[in-house]
């Protein structure tokens, strides 16, 4: 089955969002090279991260699938993901097993610090307000999602940190933290969506501590494509090729 681009629903910073002709119950995302941070406010291209992108969110999305988490997951068909159409509740969720970034920030607590357990964040997904931090009781009471959904978004979420660190740790990759969207079936069933990649995950090289994700781009702290490159061989176990 070979699914066609039809018309451009929505440009995000990173994916192009098309409907699919004959099926409107599918979406394409289409990983671009675009990165930004900052929410915007700095951007580059950054060559074959589109297409290493997808290839690694795929492999992931079938991991985590394999291991009980629904997605919307389709198939891939060189930059473009097909997945099934769901309505996207605005709560993104993070979850970290070791502190850095914002969590850092916020509290003073030094990155690097080793949580006991995961902890999962919620945000509110706005690009307006700067995804602030919220509780689950803000997302109930101004009627984001349920606290039904919520309790499913966080288990399913944890099972996806299972499944994901037990994946990086056998490459020598320490998971540290990953953000999730989840969505909603036309039937209210929630699942997975959106991607899991180095650009919403943060992968600390074990020993060395190097960064093998976005915030090598954030921090300037070298080239992003070859680092993608160097993950997309830990990955596969074999070069990324360009056009392959
Ligand atoms: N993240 C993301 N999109 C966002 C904010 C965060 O994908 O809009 C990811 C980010 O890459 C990291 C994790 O979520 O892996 C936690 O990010 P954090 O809250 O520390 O924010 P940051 O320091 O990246 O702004």
């Amino acid at each position: 089955m070979v699914w066609e681009r039809e018309t451009r629903e929505y440009d995000g910073k990173a994916k192009r969002v098309w409907s699919v002709r004959g099926a409107p119950d599918l979406v394409i995302l289409q990983f671009t090279d675009d990165a930004t941070a900052f929410n915007g406010v700095k951007r580059a291209s950054i060559p074959d991260k589109g297409r290493i992108n997808v290839e690694i969110t795929t492999h992931l999305l079938e991991r985590v699938a394999a291991a009980g988490v629904p997605t919307h997951l389709v198939a891939r068909q060189g930059e473009d993901l097909v997945c099934r159409r769901v309505s996207i509740i605005p709560v993104e969720i993070v979850v970290r097993n070791v502190c850095a970034g914002s969590l850092a920030k916020r509290y003073g607590v030094p990155e690097g610090t080793k949580l006991a357990y995961p902890l999962v964040e919620h945000f509110y997904k706005s690009d307006k307000l700067d995804d602030p931090l919220m509780t689950e009781e803000h997302a109930v009471l101004f009627g984001w999602a349920t606290r039904e959904e919520l309790a499913v978004c966080r288990a399913l979420a944890l099972s996806v940190n299972d499944a994901l660190k037990a994946f990086w740790d056998g490459l020598g990759v320490d998971l540290v933290d990953f953000k999730l969207e989840f969505g909603r079936l036309p039937d209210g069933t929630v699942v997975l969506a959106d991607e899991i990649t180095p650009d919403g995950s943060r992968l600390w090289e074990r020993g060395t501590g190097r960064h093998l994700d976005k915030d090598v781009f954030r921090r300037d702290l070298g080239d992003l494509s070859a680092t993608y490159r160097d993950l997309y061989a830990r990955v596969f176990g074999r070069p990324f090729v360009a056009g392959s």
